[in-house]
């Protein structure tokens, strides 16, 4: 099951999300026919994400995050709710590219750097917060770091992963450290050698398990964990939903596609789920 841990270290002065968000990039993957570098680029979107729900601070909140780098991927759409429900898609989940030099698939070349990274976030409020930055390098970890520090002002480093076999998705997860007040240069130091041996975070998980990286990283310095929750890809489409949708088309326009073929069909991009209407069912909207 894939898994949250918030902790402290140093004393209240870092704070640690690990995530392992294997099941969920798995998925995601099988759900939307991914290709290797689109499950790649989807799994490590998944999980910036995860770490995005975790921290809604409040029970009925929810985001969206929109990754639009101008690459053959095209746009990455990640949204969730509190109690760490997350989903999403790509653009083109086929899409395929020559791997890097260093033999890795290229997200930043499928994603683009060319765009933005906004996230929406919902918390019960008048209004919904809305922030926005410019991609760096469409590999989404230095992207997404560089938004918390330009729209939420955190100071973080971050590693996100997917590892993809013959098979699939075989892990999938990240680290996210944030500097809070009063970390010094030393502990700086110590976190960014921590981070460079995390690179490969989700093979580390995948060796490891999550709670053992917790332990063997961090567990000598000064640690205290916080919280440790359970994440899962889950879409939250509904009828009710999907007849708002329909009924947003405006009855003209509704009517002229079920006369046209026959049916309505509205397809939900997060989870594939259809919801098919025919003439007797798009008239009944309308009524009453
Ligand atoms: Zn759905």
């Amino acid at each position: 099951m894939d898994k949250i841990i918030k902790s402290v270290i140093f004393g209240k002065k870092a704070r640690i999300t690990l995530i392992d968000s294997t099941e969920a990039a798995r998925k995601a993957a099988e759900l939307h026919g991914l290709s290797p570098l689109a499950a790649a680029a989807l799994g490590r979107a998944l999980t910036a994400g995860a770490y995005i729900g975790t921290n809604l601070k409040t029970q009925k909140g929810s985001f969206s995050m929109i990754i639009k780098g101008g690459g053959p991927l095209g746009n990455i759409v990640v949204a969730g709710e509190s109690g760490n429900k997350i989903r999403g898609f790509a653009a083109n989940p086929l899409v395929d590219l020559p791997p890097k030099k260093n033999g890795k698939l290229d997200v930043g070349g499928a994603v683009g750097n060319n765009g933005s990274i906004t996230v929406i976030k919902d918390l019960g409020l008048k209004r919904p917060y809305n922030g926005t930055c410019e991609l760096v390098s469409g590999e989404i970890a230095e992207d997404f770091a560089y938004y918390l520090l330009k729209s939420e002002g955190i100071k973080s480093a971050v590693n996100l992963g997917v590892r993809v076999n013959s098979e699939g998705v075989a892990a999938a997860g990240g680290i996210i450290a944030e500097a809070l007040p009063g970390i010094d240069d030393n502990m700086l130091f110590i976190l960014e050698d921590i981070m460079s041996n995390l690179a490969e975070i989700s093979s580390v998980l995948a060796e490891k398990g999550i709670d053992e990286v917790m332990d063997y990283y961090f567990g000598h310095l000064d640690a205290e964990i916080l919280s440790k929750e359970s994440l899962t890809l889950e879409c939250n489409c509904s009828e009710q939903k999907i007849k708002n949708i329909v009924l947003g088309l405006g009855q003209k326009e509704a009517m002229d596609i079920v006369d046209e073929i026959g049916k309505l069909e509205v397809c939900c991009q997060f989870c594939n789920k259809k919801y098919v209407y025919n003439k007797e069912e798009v008239r009944k909207l309308w009524e009453k």
